[in-house]
């Protein structure tokens, strides 16, 4: 069966978002742990993660996904900001905690002129402080398209950052279409390539989730700007040879596409009739 779903608003909590999933036809979902642009966070609920568990349990749900906030940044030069990203990560593991199921995948960060080798090096110090051996949670480092200084915009970079980390060999990796594809490489003409690339630096065993995106922009263009599926230039044939491909078929799929509800029912329907099960 292929798991898929969409990015879900929390702000009618946990329980909700899984009863919304299961109403357009998600059997997982993606949700930001806190408001993405700010940082600012409703009190945890115990009670309702407690429902959400019992509610995934019971209808089978491939493990959801948590995206930490736009605003972290764990290799900004200002100090200030690193410690918010240090604080945010540790209080959203912690939160995380309550729901073993989640995933937790992180936009690496900005080196804002510092350069790649200082960003990996402040990534990963942010990762060993507050990544501790108690925690359930797969933390993912998300593939990135280059705009800006972002860090992740190679395999390289990510495997840079797990080689950093003495938590290195606990990260996996969380691989966004849409931004692979304006960061270079192409999966729309040469998936089987890509892969072995991604397999050959980082490793396929260390790929736990899919971003499955159209892009706006053509190859390399370090854009990201996300597009409906079959809308833009990767394009519907490539997305069901992705969702399709034996070395991916399995793996957690979450639209991030422009969407409302209604429009990530159609495309979660569509990308399901164009499974082959086997
Ligand atoms: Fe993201
Ligand atoms: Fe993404
Ligand atoms: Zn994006």
């Amino acid at each position: 069966m292929l798991h898929i779903g969409c990015h879900l608003s929390c702000s009618s909590g946990y329980l909700a978002m899984g009863r919304t999933a299961l109403t357009i036809g998600a059997d997982t979902f993606q949700f930001f742990t806190r408001n993405p642009r700010g940082g600012s966070v409703k009190a945890f609920d115990e009670q309702d993660a407690r429902a959400l568990c019992d509610f995934l349990a019971q209808h089978d749900f491939a493990p959801i996904l948590a995206h930490a906030p736009y605003t972290l940044n764990a290799c900004a030069a200002d100090e200030r900001i690193r410690d918010f990203a240090r604080r945010t990560m540790r209080e959203d593991l912690e939160r995380l905690s309550h729901i073993p199921g989640a995933m937790l995948n992180f936009h690496p960060g900005s080196h804002v002129k510092q350069g790649a080798e200082t960003g990996v090096k402040l990534i990963a110090r942010m990762l060993d402080e507050v990544y501790t051996p108690d925690m359930p949670t797969t933390v993912l480092l998300e593939t990135m398209a280059g705009k800006g200084s972002e860090v992740g915009r190679s395999f390289e970079e990510l495997r840079a950052i797990m080689d950093a980390a003495r938590v290195g060999d606990r990260l996996g990796v969380c691989l966004d279409t849409c931004h692979v594809f304006d960061g270079g490489y192409d999966i729309a003409n040469r998936l089987e390539d890509v892969l072995d690339e991604f397999d050959r630096v980082v490793g396929l065993s260390r790929l736990r989730a899919i971003h499955i995106n159209d892009s706006k922009n053509p190859l390399g263009s370090h854009k990201d700007r996300h597009e409906k599926i079959g809308q833009g230039h990767i394009g519907l044939d490539a997305m069901v040879r992705i969702i399709n491909h034996p070395r991916l078929r399995n793996l957690p799929f979450y639209l991030e596409t422009p969407n409302e509800l209604d429009g990530y029912a159609r495309e979660i329907a569509l990308l399901r009739s164009a499974y082959r099960e086997e």
